[in-house]
């Protein structure tokens, strides 16, 4: 399956809101998925939500 990211993801589906989001404590917004810089209120379609 291909990654399909998008930078603006739905309410509650954000990478904010998944569980393979590490927040950046230094880059407000940003954050680290499978180590790649992520917007925090992006979203693709291997989103989780976290538990
Ligand atoms: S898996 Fe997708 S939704 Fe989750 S943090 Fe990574 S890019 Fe965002």
């Amino acid at each position: 399956m291909d990654i399909k990211y998008i930078p603006k993801g739905e309410e509650g589906k954000s990478c904010a809101d998944c569980k393979h989001f590490e927040r950046d404590s230094n880059m407000q917004g940003m954050g680290k998925c499978f180590g790649k810089e992520v917007l925090a209120g992006g979203s693709c379609n291997f989103f989780e939500p976290k538990e």
